[in-house]
């Protein structure tokens, strides 16, 4: 749209990132500041229960992340660290569709949440100097939402839509023709005065984002040209996001200290960067002038966070499974109510972490502790555990995202 400034419009509770471009008097470019505007589709609520979890180590977003988040948030792929494999062909078809003056095909990311998922997107905007729309599936209820929504969209714009899977099977259906071939199908009147309308859109990419791909409908999954597993991040990634965010927030840390809270960072970007808020409080509460690894272990420490990265919350699943269940396997249901939590909580936000680091088991029976969470937790196990554990040893551990997602023809997947 000619003379409409570049920028960034965000749903309410979803900072902005992008660097929109504009012109000067004189025709140069300078960069513009990020503009916010909220979208007239309202933020759903869908993680309500989560705040019954200790917020230290949920890799849910809290409103203090949401403060720190605009400083600290790379915006582009050279800042974004980690995730090497998906970030080098993410940069080379960002330069191909560049040169060939085109918007990047769409791309789907899939893990557990504060991978990184979101910061992919609008860097994926930033190197595009495209604007970006950030949305989520739960809001794209009704038609009016997705209409009033693509009916903004210019060439070679970013529209990313978080939990994807949540969109309803309207939407969804919508959606296919204007992802496909870029037009939108408009239907007016009812019963024998329908009529429906194809109107063209222009070319953008959408970028979706969930945290369990297995339930994405294959219709729509086959519609990205990218399909992108984030992994956690090891800790020599996290150490080097951890130095980045203490250096952002003028905080001085020595390397043993930059380590400690890698160490118990659960291989989570978001979790690291909220650890080092805690510890840069703490460390100002003692007086430090320059955080020492024993001031961040005992920061970490009063938090209750043990070396593994294990709060309260994540010993307390475990003990539940040890103490309850014998160990286990006890299904995610019955484990849900158990611990008071909801299922779709539990297999997204505290276990991925967990099976990950071999504390849990995920077997097609239900969830056990393995022999390494009884030796963290310095329980005894009994000859019927050990015998239960080896022969579960030999079971396959379920894939942690539910479903690994195989590539369709024409896609590629990283
Ligand atoms: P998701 O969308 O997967 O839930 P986000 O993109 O919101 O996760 O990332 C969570 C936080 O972690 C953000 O504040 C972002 O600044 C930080 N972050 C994520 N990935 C990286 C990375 N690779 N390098 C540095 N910081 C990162």
């Amino acid at each position: 749209m000619p003379g409409k400034e570049r920028g960034e419009r965000a749903l309410p509770g979803k900072g902005t990132g992008s660097k929109p471009r504009t012109k000067n008097a004189g025709g140069a470019p300078v960069p513009a500041a990020p503009r916010e505007t909220k979208t007239s589709i309202e933020e759903v609520k869908v993680n309500e229960n989560l705040n019954r979890r200790s917020t230290l180590l949920s890799c849910q977003e809290s409103s203090a992340d949401l403060k720190s988040e605009q400083a600290v948030r790379p915006d582009r792929l050279g800042e974004y660290i980690g995730q090497t494999r998906l970030k080098s062909m993410l940069s080379m078809s960002i330069n191909a569709a560049k040169s060939r003056g085109e918007a990047l095909d769409h791309v789907l990311f899939y893990g557990p949440p504060g991978l990184g998922k979101t910061t992919l997107a609008r860097v994926i905007a930033n190197e595009m100097q495209a604007r970006i729309h950030l949305t989520s599936g739960p809001s794209l209820e009704r038609p009016r939402d997705i209409i009033g929504l693509v009916h903004q969209l210019e060439e070679g714009d970013v529209l990313f839509i978080d939990e994807i899977h949540r969109l309803s099977r309207i939407a969804e259906e919508l959606l296919y023709p204007a992802i496909e071939d870029f037009v939108i199908d408009l239907t007016t009147g009812k019963g024998h005065a329908t009529r429906t309308m194809r109107l063209p859109l222009p070319k953008f990419t959408l970028v979706g984002a969930t945290t369990k791909a297995g339930m994405l409908s294959n219709a729509l999954r086959d519609r990205f040209g990218f399909v992108c597993r984030l992994d956690f991040y090891t800790i020599e990634e996290l150490s080097g996001i951890v130095a980045r965010t203490a250096a952002i927030l003028n905080v001085a840390m020595e390397a043993e200290a930059v380590e400690a809270i890698a160490r118990r960072a659960r291989g989570t970007p978001r979790i690291a960067n909220r650890l080092v808020r805690l510890v840069r409080d703490f460390g100002h509460y003692q007086g430090a002038e320059i955080i020492d690894g024993a001031t961040a272990s005992a920061a970490l420490d009063s938090y209750q966070v043990d070396a593994l990265g294990l709060d309260v919350t994540d010993r307390r699943l475990i003990e539940i499974i040890i103490d309850n269940y014998d160990g286990g396997p006890v299904g995610l249901e019955t484990l849900a109510a158990t611990i008071g939590e909801d299922s779709d909580t539990l297999e997204d936000v505290w276990e991925p972490f967990l099976i990950q680091r071999g504390f849990i088991q995920r077997t097609p029976r239900g969830r056990m502790a393995t022999a390494f969470a009884y030796q963290h937790l310095g329980r005894a196990m009994s000859a019927t555990v050990s015998s239960k554990i080896l022969l579960n040893s030999e079971v396959k551990q379920l894939d942690l995202f539910a479903e690994k997602l195989p590539p369709q023809s024409g896609q590629a997947e990283v």
